[in-house]
């Protein structure tokens, strides 16, 4: 560890002064492993959880070799991304406290894991063009399918495989969390995740202060503890400062434009977005605001405190949004420019 990575991991457990990019451009491509490895080990579970140390380096290795550097956005700087916000709700003790070890190190290992091999499309266009991913798993969370898949295909590898010292149950256990969270990452079970965990929250007595703990009831909170944690870490890009915000924004409509031209090219109907030339982004931006993300921070903040500060940037972010579309529809009213492409937009951003 370098001591500029030191200086940058020192605000590894903090929201508002962790940048990932600036971590990134002094870790390249070991910017995902490194970051996993430090926070696995600040949390000693190596020590605890017995695990061998230079079998996890070479797996968190090995997946993100497996990470496509040519994704602007589901690439491995986003892995790293929500590892950094997985550290960060578990050192909140409201968290912490209901969870044990496999728990945490399960919630971790997922963030890292999630989005393995993405192949920098929608599941949307998989299913439509009929691909090999969409065909490999009949057209259900094909890409979540995948992300497990690949991870488990990687911990598999003799050199790879750091639960060698465990036995059958916790690696069940283990494994059947991995599986669990990234399942909970599908954007396509939002809504019903986010009903379900309301009826949970309004339901269990456990959540109320003094009230009986069944096992049942333990399990129930945990297994939801595990997976809500885990989606607000991979939904966290509008609740982060405001300059990080527009970085990930910029890489999202350029990995959207590139499912657009390939689209384009396998003649398929270009969707919703990812046509650039056409493409509203502040109306983009606040409508994943107002329908994604904000429902899910709201119950968020209800389990971990420590999601105020996520939220109250995020409602800081939705402003700006909100302003710069006043100003661009009153600069089409008045000059009567009747269409202006939005990518032009785009280059505001890069000055902000
Ligand atoms: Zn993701």
């Amino acid at each position: 560890m370098t001591s500029s990575m030191s200086n940058i991991l020192v605000n590894v457990s903090t929201w508002e002064n962790f940048d990932i990019f600036k971590w990134y451009n002094i870790t390249k491509d070991k910017c995902l492993s490194k970051i996993t490895m430090h926070l696995i080990e600040q949390l000693h579970f190596v020590n605890t959880l017995n695990i061998n140390r230079i079998k996890l380096f070479n797996f968190l290795c090995d997946i993100e070799k497996a990470y496509h550097t040519s994704n602007p956005f589901h690439n491995a700087i986003h892995a790293s991304d929500v590892v950094q916000a997985e550290f960060y709700w578990v050192l909140d003790p409201e968290v912490s406290k209901h969870m044990t070890e496999i728990d945490i190190l399960s919630c971790l290992i997922a963030a890292a894991c999630h989005d393995v091999g993405h192949p920098g499309s929608t599941e949307a266009f998989h299913i439509k063009s009929q691909s090999d991913y969409a065909i490999t798993y009949n057209d259900a969370s094909v890409l979540e399918n995948f992300h497990l898949a690949t991870t488990f295909k990687l911990l598999k590898k003799q050199n790879n495989n750091w639960q060698c010292d465990w036995d059958i149950e916790l690696k069940r256990e283990f494994r059947s969390h991995v599986i669990s969270l990234i399942f909970a990452t599908d954007i396509n079970d939002h809504h019903s995740f986010l009903a379900s965990c309301h009826q949970y929250i309004d339901n269990d007595k456990s959540f109320i202060p003094g009230s009986p703990n069944t096992d049942e009831s333990k399990i129930l909170r945990r297994k939801l503890l595990r997976d809500i944690s885990l989606k607000a870490s991979d939904l966290s890009n509008p609740c982060r400062p405001k300059h990080i915000m527009l970085e990930w924004c910029r890489r999202l409509i350029s990995e959207f434009a590139q499912q657009g031209e390939l689209e384009k090219k396998l003649g398929l109907e270009v969707s919703p977005m990812m046509d650039p030339a056409i493409l509203d982004v502040c109306k983009m931006q606040i409508g994943f605001v107002d329908v994604v993300v904000a429902p899910l921070y709201y119950a968020w903040v209800q389990l971990a405190p420590s999601a105020q500060i996520p939220l109250n940037q995020m409602i800081d972010n939705k402003s700006f949004w909100l302003t710069k579309q006043k100003k661009e529809q009153m600069n089409k009213t008045n000059s009567l420019v009747s269409v202006t492409t939005d990518i032009n937009n785009l280059s505001d951003l890069n000055n902000l």
